[in-house]
């Protein structure tokens, strides 16, 4: 397959805006599967986890092939919810272009939102496709301009919806200058505008055209010119889209199988092949290069998924350049592990197809790499490179599990362990005191899939402790001079070495460790040997957490000849830290979460006071009457159960959602802390 057909292509939404259902007809439509399974009795193809089903969200973004008019579209499914943003991020890393789901009736609402803007920092096109058009309440125009109102798009609509409601069942295609119509089964008729119907929509195909001449210079030549062909618009509207200057809004009903030919024509002519992909940057020791999508070139890969498969672990390979053939050897450079490429597998809807090869471009499983986890790059012995590791963002919430015995601790933690390697947001640690697992992730949904999955898949037997937030402290003033020396003389060789310190607070997060000594007064090794003491007594700080922002300068010292160790020093490093940290009235922070909710007004009172109970500090109300918006941040150890209070304030009508807004000193003291 020429790179040019290559569309790898993902589906964003809001949960509940129709991804599911809009991708499980994308693969009927192009004919990988036979039955249109319903969403409403959980039999969506796309979904593989039984408690995806359960409870109708997708979580794990699963790579799909299929066929449309000579192209090959590779559909990565990516989660609503945005407790599973590592899985949107990962996916808008190695996907090219994507479709945004709206709901007709809901419009844009926060989560789009948020995933839009994820999209935007990965400068990745975008078409807006608005579902539901059968729904009571659809509105396409509302939601078009909340497109440019809310999300700052420049939408295009290239069609015009025919009738709407339950009624809605055809378009117009302002750009082709042709009528779709759907029968009940979803078999659609085409045809040309009549003479009449070129009348009718001139104005319309006009505006169209001035909105791309508007951004596109050889579409603004031939406005002026009158010399507009249907193929130069096209031409200039896929020029628009992957500069994102514009974004084309399409009208449907997946639920109905209307209007899923025009996305996926639309796919084909304004999405970009990996040939546009010109932002993918590697990292070598000669430094930054591009990384060109061609296939005689030496192979660089990023492994974004990795799955547990009935053959062995299965790992999903999105190929920037080169060729990958099964008997090569390739690097990882994180483990430097040379892997071999066993087997090659291209993923179906309901199956796996082995290929001997794959190219720059391509999206492509590899069958065996134990090793491997999402975000490692893969790359030529002779040509290392490293790609871009994946923005993830740090786990805020903890749970302690406790398991009913060792037996259940074997089979939860063999569990755990296998999860968290599929899924970098997730970290398991252990309780200082209790020695219990603690499972670090995103939010409480998130938490909470992961152990009802190892429940499900292990039967595990065990119980969830209290939560735990991810408190961290950080240095607030210098510590001025600390000198701190150790000298132990009992017999035989001794333990020697002096270090002074100063530490100072830093306004990002990093710990840095200066060394300025001078005239050799301490050894390179020994002052290696200071600053691993120095970082490890910052894992665990004065009050017990770990330390961020914090330059430890190491500015003297001395040696003894017989007497001074790296043991040593490290040990002196590791006091002078601790003593530092004290001086430098070291606080505790805490994660506090920006919470977005939507909701009818008739419940915004009662939301806000709920969000002041939990020591919420307004951001933002918008209340138009009939629906708010409102925005707050509040310590996340304030927002257990929240999902749950919610519900109730308003009857199951608001949704919310929460993104680390940032690590704020501690306004209450914690009832539970986390000791890493
Ligand atoms: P996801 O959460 O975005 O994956 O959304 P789903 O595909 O699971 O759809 C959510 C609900 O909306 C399900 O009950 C679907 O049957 C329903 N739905 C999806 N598309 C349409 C549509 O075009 N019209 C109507 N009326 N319902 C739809």
């Amino acid at each position: 397959m020429n790179t040019t057909s290559i569309r790898n292509l993902g589906i964003i939404a809001h949960i509940d805006a129709g991804k599911t259902t809009l991708s499980e007809r994308i693969l009927w439509k192009t004919g990988e599967v036979h039955k249109v399974g319903e969403v409403h009795n959980g039999a969506a193809t796309m979904d593989h986890m039984d408690q995806e089903r359960e409870r109708g969200i997708t979580i794990a973004s699963a790579a799909t092939q299929a066929q449309w008019h000579d192209h090959r579209l590779t559909l990565i499914d990516t989660p609503g919810h945005i407790d599973f943003s590592i899985e949107v991020e990962r996916s808008l890393r190695v996907l090219d272009g994507a479709v945004a789901v709206f709901c007709a009736v809901a419009g844009v609402q926060p989560q789009s939102e948020t995933v839009w803007r994820q999209a935007k920092r990965y400068n990745v096109p975008l078409i807006a496709f608005v579902n539901k058009m059968d729904r009571t309440g659809a509105n396409f125009e509302r939601v078009r301009h909340q497109l440019r109102d809310m999300l700052g798009a420049n939408p295009v609509a290239t069609v015009v919806p025919l009738g709407s409601e339950a009624q809605f069942d055809g378009l117009v295609d302002l750009v082709e200058q042709t009528v779709w119509a759907w029968d009940e089964k979803g078999t659609p008729t085409t045809r040309d505008w009549s003479a009449e119907e070129h009348l009718h929509y001139a104005a319309a195909r006009e505006t169209l055209v001035e909105q791309i001449a508007e951004v596109d210079d050889v579409v603004m030549e031939a406005y002026l010119s009158q010399t507009v062909s249907t193929q130069l618009l096209k031409e200039g509207l896929r020029r628009a889209t992957l500069a994102q200057r514009a974004v084309v809004v399409l009208a449907g009903t997946a639920f109905k199988n209307k209007g899923i030919e025009n996305l996926l024509n639309a796919v084909v002519d304004y999405l970009p092949s990996p040939m546009d992909r010109t932002n993918v940057i590697g990292h070598t020791d000669a430094g930054d290069e591009q990384i060109a999508p061609n296939r005689n070139e030496p192979v660089a890969g990023l492994v974004f998924k990795t799955v547990e498969h009935q053959h062995g672990n299965l790992a999903f390979v999105r190929l920037y350049r080169g060729t990958l053939k099964t008997g090569d050897k390739v690097l990882n450079p994180r483990t430097g592990d040379v892997l071999r490429v066993g087997r090659l597998a291209v993923v179906k809807v309901d199956s796996t197809e082995d290929v001997a090869q794959a190219f720059a471009g391509d999206i492509v499983g590899v069958v065996g790499w134990k090793n491997a986890r999402t975000g490692d790059t893969i790359a030529d012995e002779r040509h290392v490179v490293e790609l871009e590791r994946l923005n993830i963002a740090e786990p805020v919430l903890a749970w302690r599990l406790v398991a009913k015995n060792g037996a259940e601790m074997s089979k939860m933690v063999a569990a755990l362990d296998k999860l968290c390697r599929d899924d970098p947001s997730l970290r398991l640690t252990s309780d200082t005191e209790s020695g219990d697992p603690v499972l670090w992730g995103m939010g409480e949904l998130h938490l909470d899939v992961t152990t009802e999955r190892v429940r499900r898949d292990t039967g595990a037997v065990f119980s969830v402790g209290e939560p735990m937030v991810a408190y961290r402290e950080r240095p607030t003033v210098a510590s001025g001079l600390v000198d701190e020396k150790l000298a132990k003389q009992t017999g035989g060789k001794g333990q020697y070495a002096r270090v002074v310190v100063v530490m100072e607070p830093r306004n990002d997060d990093q710990i840095v460790f200066v060394d300025e000594i001078v005239g050799g007064v301490v050894g390179k090794e020994f002052i290696q040997a200071t600053e691993k003491g120095v970082r490890e007594a910052l894992t665990n700080g004065v009050h017990e957490y770990p330390v961020v922002g914090a330059t430890v300068r190491l500015v003297d010292g001395d040696t003894h000849n017989v007497d001074s160790s790296a043991q040593a020093f490290q040990r002196a490093g590791f006091l002078a830290a601790k003593s530092a940290l004290a001086r430098a009235q070291s606080v505790v922070l805490e994660p506090i979460m920006a919470v977005t909710v939507d909701t009818p007004s008739a419940y915004v009172g009662d939301v806000v006071s709920d969000a002041q109970r939990r020591s919420g500090v307004l951001v933002n109300l918008d209340d138009n009457g009939s629906v708010g918006q409102i925005v707050f941040n509040a310590p996340l150890a304030q927002l257990g159960g929240y999902t749950t209070s919610l519900r109730s304030v308003s009857q199951g009508r608001a949704s919310s959602s929460m993104v680390l807004h940032g690590y704020e000193p501690q306004r209450v003291a914690p009832k539970t802390g986390l000791r890493a």
